[in-house]
């Protein structure tokens, strides 16, 4: 079992000094324990004590960064096997192929779609990550390298299981900090002299799991310390199962030669593009590193992203959007006002409504931590008795000319308790959906 917070603090100087971005050493050991910080980052903690927590205090899957610049991301760092433990932390990487075997058009195609795909949603962009480029000639796999590089601005992946290709893509694409793809049975010594020499992250692929527990124990020791892993498995039922066998042994048995985020290849695992789209589901969902598609499109890798972000959000803990004013359209002193709940879907969903019917509004957001309107009614957090100190204490009469504040539909029985709270205002029941929040305003305000 990994360390508690309670056995690290035990082990720390405890002057609360803050030398190590942390107020506390307790807060600094919880960091520690829960993988958040290394131990390391404590300036005076014994040397003796590093060395003894160090290995014992790092996380059972090893925190992995892919890539450098606006696109870097870290994967692995999972401490649980299960989200409604903990939320997991850092979400897998979706990456897109390009080969030499393809045409000059189809590689603009992939890598247009890497550049173009990104969807907005709850106020985070959500794009792919990741573009593995595929040769065993020096030259053409460093040519598409390049084109990445000068493409997208995409991390990389190197693939060849010839090392001179590795050690060419390497020189073309170091500013991009690329992933090796891969160490086997075979170059495994070559491809751990490329790794320590550029500190790129090595991926390991085996001949089965037992193999991958040799080369990543050999590498390791060799002091290659980013590793990923590749079981080898192209079929989905034994992909699936490695996943979970790599993920379940790296946390209950805290087998460290499994610790290491795993990489997957759904499109290997069936010519049907669908059933590639299933797969990749299921591996983003079950434990998947980085999972790579054969083609990058709209219809699939959108699914992905919406998959990837509820996966990764902290399901005890909706996500929320800051209260306030919120001026859409660029509201003036007769604009509605309308309020609702900090629940970032809802938020966004009535914000989008108000943004694409071009009708200036004020949007108040009350602070439901989190909740829905009709969720937050029900938990008594949208109820006249918070919604009225809310407005009064918001600003929004400085920025209006009249006291007419628009509700949801759906707490309609609110209406005359804040009537009672908000004796100036005019309470408005609006619509209960927000798709017809703009014909309702058409209709009512004038
Ligand atoms: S730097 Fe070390 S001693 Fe200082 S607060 Fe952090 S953990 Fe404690």
């Amino acid at each position: 079992m990994a360390l508690s917070g309670l056995d690290i603090y035990k082990k720390l100087p405890k002057t609360n000094c803050g030398d190590c971005g942390v107020p506390t050493c307790m807060a600094f050991a919880m960091k520690v324990a829960q993988g958040q910080a290394e131990i390391t980052a404590c300036p005076h903690v014994d040397k003796k004590v590093v060395s003894e927590l160090g290995a014992a205090a790092a996380p059972p899957i090893r925190t992995v960064e892919i890539g450098a610049g606006e696109w870097a991301f870290k994967i692995g760092g999972e401490l649980v096997l299960y989200r409604h433990e903990k939320t997991f932390i850092n979400p897998c990487g979706i990456g897109a192929i390009i080969t030499d075997q393809m045409s000059e058009a189809e590689i603009a195609a992939q890598l247009e779609a890497v550049k173009k795909l990104s969807y907005e949603r709850i106020g985070l962009m959500l794009h792919a990550n990741i573009v593995a480029v595929k040769s065993d000639d020096p030259g053409k796999l460093s040519a598409l390298a390049k084109k990445v590089m000068d493409n997208t601005p995409a991390a990389i992946m190197l693939m060849s299981e010839n090392t001179d290709a590795l050690k060419a893509g390497l020189e073309a694409a170091k500013a991009r900090k690329p992933v090796l793809y891969a160490a086997t049975k075979a170059n495994a010594d070559k491809a751990a002299e490329l790794a320590k020499a550029s500190g790129a992250p090595l991926v390991v692929k085996g001949n089965g799991l037992e193999e991958v527990a040799e080369l990543t124990k050999k590498l390791g020791d060799a002091g290659v310390k980013d590793l990923l892993i590749d079981s080898g498995a192209r079929a989905i039922k034994q992909a699936f199962s490695d996943s979970v066998h790599l993920r379940r042994t790296a946390i209950k048995k805290v087998f460290r030669p499994f610790g290491y985020p795993a990489v997957f290849f759904p499109g290997e695992m069936t010519a049907d593009p669908v059933m590639e789209a299933i797969y990749a589901a299921v591996l983003v969902a079950k434990y998947g590193g980085l999972v790579f598609l054969s083609k990058l499109r709209g219809e699939v890798l959108f699914p992905l992203l919406v998959e990837r972000l509820n996966v990764y959000t902290d399901p005890q803990r909706p996500m929320a959007q800051s209260p306030g004013i919120y001026p859409i359209n660029n509201p003036g002193e007769n604009s509605p006002i309308l309020v609702t709940s900090n629940f970032s879907l809802t938020y966004f969903i009535v914000s989008g409504e108000l943004e694409s019917g071009r009708v200036p509004a004020w949007l108040l957001v009350v602070n439901t931590e989190g909740l829905s309107v009709l969720t937050a009614w029900a938990a008594g957090k949208f109820s006249a008795d918070v919604v009225a100190p809310f407005v009064k204490k918001s600003g929004i009469e400085q920025k209006v000319k009249h006291h007419k504040l628009i509700i949801p539909g759906v707490v309609a029985s609110i209406s005359g308790e804040l009537e009672d709270e908000l004796k100036e205002w005019q309470i408005i029941i609006g619509p209960r959906e927000a798709a017809h929040i703009i014909p309702f305003l058409k209709e009512n305000w004038k």
